[in-house]
């Protein structure tokens, strides 16, 4: 079978080999502690309390909403009370508002949360309302609010839904696993999505370092017509959405436009499976599933967690570290961003926590480009990474519009490949940022 990708790209070893065999291990938060929940968890308006300091709150009740049309309703994840609303720190590294719930290790449910549902006989607004109820947004690090992803509008024609499991950030093996030990609830959740779609045919997309989820998944959707497994070769970044589009239909999504364009619809696998028990179950999220992994960790593995729940938690309940890391990363080494305190909550999304040793996070000292060109080779997006630094350098934000900064997804190629290690990718992102804040403003 042929192995689909995109243009150019880069090959980083992927460092799975710690966690892709380890099962997914739930991990409950202990009686007493406490539970973080940042009102600013996905893309869009931050939500505001609906409770207050003092009140009891049950598992699963809605504790945070918002009337703006883009944002998603947050829930408890514990039952409890709350203790106090204050500003914390997020994995970021920006300030949010955050409702602090001490739990009692209870786990009442509230009883709004319903078990099994007829879900086959549901609407279509039924469904993108359950999704959107249950506070569901992008778990694989985008944090859009899924409903509005589910439903752009009757203009745009929707025919290719793309289940993308690419998963190809080294380290991170959350998707791989859920492939693997929830195969018929992903499938599940995919023709949940195609009922709101009958017009789309769905793909299921994978790495080819994933062989035996591919065999799964094809045995197991055999008898589907409208649902295909499609092999996608290991390459990074793969999973990038813009790219994965290109690899399935070989569509290219215009610079400033949307997958819904060019008539697709994007989700990643555990977002799938957060569709699935929403509108299974009715269960809205609560949880989620995180990688921990690098040589710093005594127990690396693959933890299904209740969202609020620390860094340091997490560790701890692991087994905590075998050496002092030198570098916490939330989310994989090529995108993620470094943690300076292990009192971070674990938010919607946190894909996974890396802890690296000093000499996998060595990051060697930058020296003067050499004009080699490899950087402007490896682009996804057909950028020119050096006249991007070159514009940042100068501080010249028009050039740097003019040369497509704003188009760069920030996926790291152009650092990793460039052997004078400039901080391309960095600084590139930090423009972007205060280009985009300038353009608001204005
Ligand atoms: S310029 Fe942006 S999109 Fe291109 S390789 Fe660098 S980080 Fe990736
Ligand atoms: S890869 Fe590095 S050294 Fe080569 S052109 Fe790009 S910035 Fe310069």
């Amino acid at each position: 079978m042929k192995a689909l990708t995109f243009k150019r790209g880069v090959h980083p070893p992927d460092s799975k080999e710690y966690t892709n065999k380890k099962q997914i291990k739930i991990l409950m938060p202990e009686e007493g502690s406490d539970i973080v929940v940042p009102m600013s968890q996905h893309i869009g308006a931050p939500c505001e309390p609906i409770v207050s300091k003092g009140d009891r709150v049950l598992l699963g009740q809605k504790i945070a909403e918002s009337g703006a049309f883009v944002s998603s309703p947050i829930h408890s994840s514990v039952s409890g009370v709350v203790k106090e609303i204050k500003q914390v720190l997020t994995p970021g590294g920006a300030m949010s508002k955050a409702i602090i719930i001490t739990n009692d290790g209870k786990f009442e449910e509230d009883p709004s949360l319903g078990k099994d549902t007829d879900y086959e006989s549901f609407s279509r607004e039924k469904i993108i309302e359950k999704v959107k109820n249950a506070g569901i947004v992008g778990l694989g690090g985008a944090g859009f609010p899924t409903h509005i992803k589910l439903n752009p509008g009757p203009e745009k024609k929707i025919d290719a839904i793309i289940v993308n499991a690419a998963e190809c950030e080294p380290y991170l093996t959350t998707d791989h696993r859920v492939l693997l030990e929830k195969t018929d609830r992903v499938i599940k959740g995919l023709e949940i999505v195609l009922k709101l779609h009958p017009n789309a045919r769905g793909y299921i997309a994978v790495e080819n370092n994933k062989m035996d989820a591919i065999e799964l998944l094809t045995q197991a959707s055999k008898k589907i017509s409208n649902i295909s497994v499609v092999t996608l070769q290991k390459k990074y970044p793969q999973g990038s959405e813009k790219q994965m589009i290109y690899a399935v239909t070989k569509r290219e999504v215009p610079s400033g436009k949307l997958p819904a364009d060019v008539g697709c619809i994007v989700d990643n696998v555990d977002t799938i499976l957060a569709i699935e028990r929403a509108v299974v179950k009715d269960r809205p999220l609560m949880r989620r599933i995180v990688t921990l992994s690098g040589g710093a960790v005594k127990n690396p593995g693959n933890y299904q967690v209740r969202l609020g729940m620390s860094f340091r938690e997490l560790i701890e309940m692991t087994g905590g570290f075998k050496e002092e890391p030198a570098k916490v990363i939330a989310g994989g080494p090529m995108m993620g961003v470094a943690v300076y305190s292990l009192d971070v909550p674990l938010i919607k999304t946190s894909s996974a926590i890396l802890c690296l040793t000093k000499e996998e996070a060595e990051l060697p000292e930058e020296s003067n480009c050499i004009r080699c060109g490899k950087c402007v080779g490896v682009c996804p997006m057909g950028l020119m990474p050096i006249e991007l630094n070159g514009d940042v350098l100068a501080n010249d934000f028009e050039a740097f519009e003019k040369n497509h900064g704003l188009d760069c997804i920030e996926c790291g190629s152009c650092s990793y490949v460039c052997p004078a290690k400039r901080h391309l990718a960095q600084s590139i992102r930090v423009t972007k940022r205060a280009v985009m804040a300038m353009k608001k403003k204005k």
